[in-house]
């Protein structure tokens, strides 16, 4: 997977690997979500409370999925929220990635996928709905570039570190970092190849996200 070495840049324990993943690698890894989104098909999530759509559209690989909808919240469970099937497992090139960069001594529960068209974005949050807060959660880049911004532990104040993330580029949120506020302020449209324009989904970004929810049991 990792044809080169890792360059590490970042602050807080935000750690960015610049083109970690091959073109061929990103190929790979597409022909394996393309299959999760067949078997788990993509939903528009809803905020809590109000039921405002996101922006963004939604599956999940793993035992565990996270959605959120107006009456249950931000949460995670075992099965797709349309179908009502188990979510189809984290593609190998996933669980190899996480090995690689995780640093964590159990696997991840949860690979969700953002699918990301042209005008969406990602308003900032914490990732906070997991157990296993010590574990970091890594995250992928596919297809068009896109703004990302690490604000710090408060939603408020300066933005501590904002990068153009390109197809192939995998950051971990580690450390400190792990629970610090962070989004996606735009998407770069036409900025890859790697999702045609003609085939589903039509060109924009995929962001797949690797979380351990679930404190391991040590046996
Ligand atoms: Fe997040």
């Amino acid at each position: 997977m990792a044809e080169k070495a890792a360059q590490i840049l970042g602050v807080d324990g935000v750690r960015l690997y610049p083109g970690l993943l091959s073109p061929a690698a990103q190929e790979q890894m597409l022909g394996e979500v393309r299959e999760v989104i067949a078997a788990a098909p993509f939903f528009r999530p809803e905020m809590p409370r109000t039921g405002k759509l996101m922006s963004v559209e939604m599956t999940n690989a793993g035992p565990l999925g996270w959605v959120t909808d107006r009456a249950g919240g931000y949460r995670y469970q075992e099965t797709h929220p349309g179908t009502g099937a188990p979510w189809p497992p984290i593609p190998q090139s996933l669980l190899g990635l996480w090995e690689l960069v995780a640093g964590y001594p159990a696997p991840p529960e949860c690979c969700l996928v953002n699918y990301y068209g042209p005008a969406a974005k990602m308003g900032l949050h914490q990732d906070k709905d997991e157990l296993a807060l010590d574990a970091p959660v890594v995250s992928v880049s596919l297809g068009d570039a896109a703004l990302f911004k690490v604000k710090g532990p408060g939603r408020s104040g300066p933005t501590s570190w904002s990068v153009k993330l390109s197809s192939g580029d995998v950051v971990v949120l580690a450390g400190k970092a792990r629970g610090y506020y962070h989004g996606i302020d735009r998407i770069y449209p036409g900025t890859s190849t790697l999702l045609p324009r003609e085939t589903f989904p039509k060109g924009g970004r995929i962001n797949l996200t690797l979380r351990r929810v679930n404190v391991p049991t040590s046996c």
